[in-house]
């Protein structure tokens, strides 16, 4: 039996999720236990393997197996960020660096216009926005070059970018905290929670969705036995897409790290408040240092994400303050630094990043390691997984084989040792960015 609870199941509920209607899980059991295909975790992953194999395979039924409660993994715990930066460009047999940016970059426009499509065609309610100020800010001189750099990087592969003047940046972000600051587009804003929410409820009539569902253990070398707390399900084929747990049943177990980080929502906040927090009535921001603070001025509220943690969650208690201390430390005049919601997420981080995607073995498909940007990527990758397996062929597919997977990791304590050192030192180094 697995210990994966810990992971599926977290301290709080997430705070996008909270703020919407409560919503009736799908947990009640099938009467059938024979499926064409079984997808294992209903994040923006699972969620497309689903919807894109039951449209090319209509007359086939899948079934989506889920630990949590749609709004409640970390598809629906997320900062929101819809973006399609090129994930850590790498050489390889197919060409440089820079073809590698230039495949990934297309993979992942399409993937955003495909949910862009999906939201239009099933009017997904999730305040998807393209429009509002989307800024990336360092905080230091060494920031600043990082920002530099980055800024040419985008402009290379064809984003449109303004560097904010320090007047605009200030008065844009309502703090004086950060000494550079840039817009950069294409990259959209949403609500994470509402997203997936509306993706599961669109999903094709031959989709059956089953939450509050673990899956312990899989059998078999096809059909597959899929061992799961409301019983053994049967399948041809397996969609591994339960990212940071993928590793609990079998899946790269030498490949990939479990990160945790936090995330918090202030109360609704009056107009003098809203104020403070910069001129524009909406705002997203990412830090350019890894180890900094992503922000969110929503229509009433703020959201704040930082740190992070190895393979557990940290308590509330610590994670509440330690937020509140760097919201404060960015805005001091804001009246109250009180949060309504505080809650973490689980995402999957590789050595190189690297993502896995393919046929790990005969009719098992899996996508893992989207680190930290899954809307998009864990959404066409679930597609074209989906693509793959069905056998449909298309110089998106064939660009998405072509990159590099996840390089090996050593084993438990030094796999641990070596990434919680890892993430003390980046913190370190990120001083004022952090
Ligand atoms: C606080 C936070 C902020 C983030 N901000 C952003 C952002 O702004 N933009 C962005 O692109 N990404 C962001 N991310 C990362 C993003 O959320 C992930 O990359 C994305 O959710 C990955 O999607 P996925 O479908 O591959 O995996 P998940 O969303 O992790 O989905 C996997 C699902 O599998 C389920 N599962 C696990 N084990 C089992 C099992 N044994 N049986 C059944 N089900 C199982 C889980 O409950 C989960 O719902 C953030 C993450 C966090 C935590």
């Amino acid at each position: 039996m697995l210990n994966i609870k810990h992971l599926t199941q977290y301290n709080t509920r997430s705070g996008w999720n909270a703020l919407l209607p409560p919503r009736v899980p799908c947990d009640q059991k099938p009467a059938k236990t024979r499926f064409a295909s079984i997808v294992i975790g209903a994040g923006y992953t699972g969620l497309a393997a689903a919807r894109r194999s039951a449209e090319l395979e209509p007359a086939k039924e899948v079934l989506v197996l889920e630990a949590s409660e749609i709004g409640e993994g970390p598809s629906g715990r997320n900062s929101g960020f819809v973006s399609v930066v090129p994930s850590k460009p790498m050489a390889n047999a197919y060409g440089s660096a820079e073809d590698d940016a230039l495949r990934k970059l297309r993979i992942s426009l399409a993937g955003q216009e495909w949910l862009r499509s999906l939201i239009q065609e099933h009017n997904i309610d999730c305040d998807w926005d393209e429009e509002s100020l989307r800024i990336s800010a360092a905080a230091t001189p060494k920031g600043a070059v990082d920002a530099r750099n980055w800024l040419q990087s985008l402009r290379t592969w064809g984003f449109t970018c303004r560097v904010l003047s320090d007047e605009d940046r200030v008065a844009g972000l309502g703090t004086d905290y950060y000494t550079t600051a840039f817009d950069f587009r294409p990259r959209a804003l949403v609500q994470p929670a509402a997203l997936i929410r509306g993706l599961a409820a669109s999903l094709p009539a031959n989709v059956t969705l089953l939450e509050r569902t673990l899956v312990t253990r899989v059998e078999g070398t096809g059909p597959f036995q899929v061992q799961s707390t409301k019983g053994t399900f049967t399948a041809d084929r397996l969609f591994i897409a339960n990212n940071a747990q993928a590793r609990d049943l079998g899946m790269l177990p030498d490949r990939t790290v479990t990160i945790l980080t936090y995330a918090a929502l202030t109360p609704p906040l009056d107009g003098r408040e809203l104020a403070k927090l910069g001129a524009a009535p909406i705002w997203g921001m990412t830090p350019i240092d890894s180890m900094g603070m992503t922000m969110r001025k929503l229509k009433d509220r703020f959201l704040v994400r930082s740190m992070s943690s190895y393979g557990r969650e940290t308590d509330p208690k610590t994670v509440r303050n330690e937020l509140t201390r760097l919201y404060r430390n960015r805005y001091p005049r804001m009246n109250s630094h009180a949060f309504e919601y505080v809650w973490g997420g689980s995402m999957a981080f590789t050595g190189n990043g690297g993502f896995f995607f393919g046929e790990a073995r005969p009719n098992v498909f899996g996508a893992v390691g989207c680190n930290a940007t899954g809307v998009v990527r864990g959404t066409i990758n679930g597609k074209l997984l989906a693509e793959l397996a069905c056998r449909s062929q298309s110089q998106l597919l064939t660009d998405r084989l072509r990159q590099v997977g996840p390089n090996w990791l050593p084993p438990e304590p030094f796999r641990g040792i070596g990434a919680m050192s890892r993430m003390a030192w980046l913190r370190h180094k990120a001083g004022r960015e952090y």
